[in-house]
């Protein structure tokens, strides 16, 4: 019994009661652990798909380069697909990521372009730009667009949703996801409320990110733009991926609580997990204790591992240098 390359391995992740974590909640708790997928995230399975279909719509040949702009996940991904099928890789990234990401991917056998962070998207040297520049240079290149690219949503409608209506034996009410490309919270909403039209979701924001005050109001705010720390999640930008409809309502994480809740996933649970999962649940567990009861199961997801945090989250020197632990 045996795989025939490791993107086989993808999808089919474990789901984790939450039992410490949890003090004050009534529900059920149960977390989606996507760090068990080869790359060591949720990405794994968007970037499957995206380079699936574009072989089938004819759009990346034999010995061509994928391009993207990644925070390192996605990336991740990308790299391992790409392997299995024969592709090159160049990503563009900004410069607050982790560079145990940027080591991760060149170590896969991708190209790292570095861009700034501080730059608005449209900026020429904004890593959307320089991604979209390198798809235009580069001849049989394929950009893949997680943003708006829509077999990003289809592969968790396809994958993550069904596994999580079996895991839960179709008694899951509450859904929760982190927001970024949209991808995650859009196709598992789908997928679920297609089975039960009552179940709720629940897109876990940032402070500095554009998406709740849109839900809210329709309005895209620019004084809701500023910079932030988590990684992966919020956005400056309304991705094709994010189908307000699908979400019921948003909730606001900040850096802090997501990252303190981070480190009491891996203490408490055993779940050595990203900085977006503390936030992922710290803003479930808000939902959780004010609108739900013991009859409800809650599921969370958490989109990756902890490595890529070693030297943020996880070292009390930089913890405490950001105010984040006395
Ligand atoms: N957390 C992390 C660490 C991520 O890399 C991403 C992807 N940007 C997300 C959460 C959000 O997932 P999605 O893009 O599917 O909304």
């Amino acid at each position: 019994m045996y795989l025939n390359n490791i993107v086989e391995a993808i999808g089919n992740t474990p789901l984790v009661k939450l039992n410490k974590v949890t003090e004050g909640v009534k529900a059920t708790v149960l977390a989606k652990v996507e760090y068990f997928n080869p790359g060591n995230s949720v990405k794994d399975r968007m970037a499957l798909r995206m380079i699936e279909d574009a072989e089938k719509a004819g759009i990346i040949k034999p010995g061509g380069t994928i391009i993207e702009g990644t925070s390192g996940n996605t990336g991740m991904g990308l790299a391992l697909a790409a392997i299995a099928k024969g592709y090159k890789c160049i990503f563009t990234m900004s410069d607050k990521q982790s560079p145990e990401k940027i080591n991760i991917l060149k170590a896969v056998g991708a190209e790292v372009v570095v861009c700034p962070t501080n730059v608005a998207p449209e900026h020429p040297d904004s890593y959307y730009s320089v991604a979209k520049r390198l798809n235009q240079e580069i001849t049989n290149s394929f950009y893949p667009n997680q943003y708006d690219n829509l077999s990003n949503t289809a592969a968790h409608y396809d994958t993550s949703g069904p596994e999580i209506w079996q895991q839960t034996d179709g008694k899951i009410t509450c859904f929760a996801a982190g927001v970024g490309t949209g991808g995650t919270i859009c196709g598992i909403s789908k997928y679920l409320k297609e089975q039960n039209a009552d179940l709720k979701v629940v897109g876990i924001d940032t402070y500095g990110s554009v998406f709740k005050k849109y839900k809210e109001t329709g309005v895209f705010d620019e004084n809701e733009i500023y910079p932030y720390a988590t990684e992966g999640i919020g956005e400056d930008i309304l991705p094709k991926n994010v189908d307000f409809s699908l979400i019921d309502t948003f909730i606001k994480v900040t850096d802090k609580d997501g990252a303190l809740m981070t480190r009491r996933l891996a203490k408490e649970e055993g779940l050595f997990v990203g900085w977006s999962c503390g936030s992922a649940v710290y803003g479930a567990l808000e939902y959780a204790k004010e609108h739900l009861t013991e009859q409800d199961t809650l599921v969370v997801v958490l989109p990756d591992h902890g490595t890529r945090y070693l030297g943020k989250i996880y070292n009390d020197d930089w913890m405490r240098a950001q105010g984040y632990l006395d």
